[in-house]
């Protein structure tokens, strides 16, 4: 086949349509094109899909998770426990609080950091717990939250994969004291870049919107309202983390779709289940009953003595076929930054350290079409079948 036959399979591709294209249009056509009105609808959809009270939106993840450690009052000296196999930014922000990240490995089947493990790691110093719902799989929460009452810690849920997660009835982002979430590019809806952040009260939440606009008393959508000319005060040197409409009017849209998407990604969850079961590779592991997946990253672990190659080499050889895949994640202590500050070394989290060298994230965007599944299924058995004989 040509070029034109089989156009490159990027991974995460955003599933952007019609309503939301409409919507930047009218929100370039009416002027207003900063925080404003659509980033309010935006926040009281969210806070209808996830049944709370009190929520923010934010530009990104990495700010929502930012700005919930510093309401929860983390600061230097403190040590935050979270997970070896997640995206830097989880740990990044608490290094900008002046904390101390603390890592406990994962279960090496869910991935997900292990309640157990969490334990061994608490000292006198011991300030939140920074769960990772990896993949969409929720976490093991009732556990979390008994060891955080025991030793008075706050818990703050990375959601950045979670949005349609759920565990024991409830909703991902609303068991801990923060909930934080991402609408980067890739993950299940997207506003370009943008974030969400739940909290369980609303005085948390001003304090967030306070920090998260310059420190200022009010913000810049009831200051240049038709209300009038208003001062401002400045409470905090806060930062510059402020959604603005044109990303909300993605958002609003891709919120309105998100149980449609989400049926879409479980449908091509099933086909790999069914269709690469086969295979000399570990598929992720069956969902946990009363727990819903969110289905944002589908992981194969390739296991270079099961499957005659390496990771690396299957992820180039399905590049050169068309087909873009993910590596969520080297585990953390892989990088260098945090051998050197905070003397880590990746054999001390074996799970996440295996994870990190074996897995592959193949394309899962509910944009892929039945015969985009076809090419990803066809493609993966043909890289490893070559090997396998
Ligand atoms: C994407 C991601 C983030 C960061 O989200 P942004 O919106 O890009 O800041 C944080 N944690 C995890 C687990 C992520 O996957």
């Amino acid at each position: 086949m040509s070029k034109e036959d089989k156009p490159f399979l990027s991974f995460g591709a955003p599933d952007i349509q019609k309503e939301e294209i409409q919507e930047v249009i009218r929100s370039l056509e009416s002027g207003w094109i900063g925080t404003g009105g659509k980033v309010a609808t935006f926040v009281d959809a969210f806070k209808k899909y996830k049944g709370v009270e009190h929520a923010a939106a934010l530009n990104s993840c990495t700010a929502a998770l930012h700005l919930s450690l510093l309401t929860a009052g983390i600061g230097p000296g403190d040590e935050v426990i979270t997970t070896p196999m997640t995206f830097c930014a989880t740990i990044n922000t608490i290094i900008h609080c002046g904390a101390t990240p603390v890592l406990a490995d994962i279960d090496p089947v869910t991935m997900n950091i292990d309640p157990q493990r969490i334990k061994e790691k608490i000292t006198e110093h011991t300030k939140a717990i920074l769960p990772v719902h990896f993949a969409g799989r929720p976490c093991e929460m009732d556990e979390i939250i008994t060891i955080s009452l025991k030793y008075g810690l706050k818990v703050i849920e990375d959601c950045a994969h979670a949005v349609e997660t759920e565990y024991h009835g409830q909703k991902a982002g609303t068991i801990g004291d923060f909930g934080c979430f991402s609408f980067y590019v890739t993950k299940n809806i997207t506003t370009g870049e943008g974030g969400m952040v739940l909290a369980r009260t609303e005085e948390d939440i001003r304090k967030i919107q306070v920090l998260g606009l310059h420190g200022l008393s009010k913000d810049a959508w009831k200051r240049f309202s038709d209300s009038g000319f208003q001062h401002y005060s400045v409470l905090a040197p806060g930062y510059k983390y402020n959604m603005i409409d044109l990303q909300a009017a993605l958002g609003i849209h891709q919120l309105a779709r998100v149980e449609e998407s989400w049926l879409k990604r479980q449908h091509i969850w099933n086909r790999y289940n069914q269709e690469l079961g086969d295979l000399p590779v570990i598929l992720p592991a069956s969902t946990t009953p009363g727990t819903r997946h969110s289905y944002h990253l589908y992981t194969l672990l390739i296991d270079k003595n099961q499957c005659g190659l390496g990771r690396d080499e299957f992820l180039e050889q399905m590049n050169a076929l068309g087909i873009g895949t993910g590596v969520h994640y080297l585990s953390l202590p892989e990088h260098p930054f945090y051998q050197t500050a905070f003397g880590w070394r990746p054999e001390d989290y074996p799970h996440a350290q295996r994870v990190g060298q074996q897995t592959v994230s193949l394309p899962l965007s509910s944009k892929l079409t039945d015969k985009d599944i076809d090419r990803v299924v066809q493609s993966t058995r043909q890289v490893l079948r070559a090997k396998h004989g």
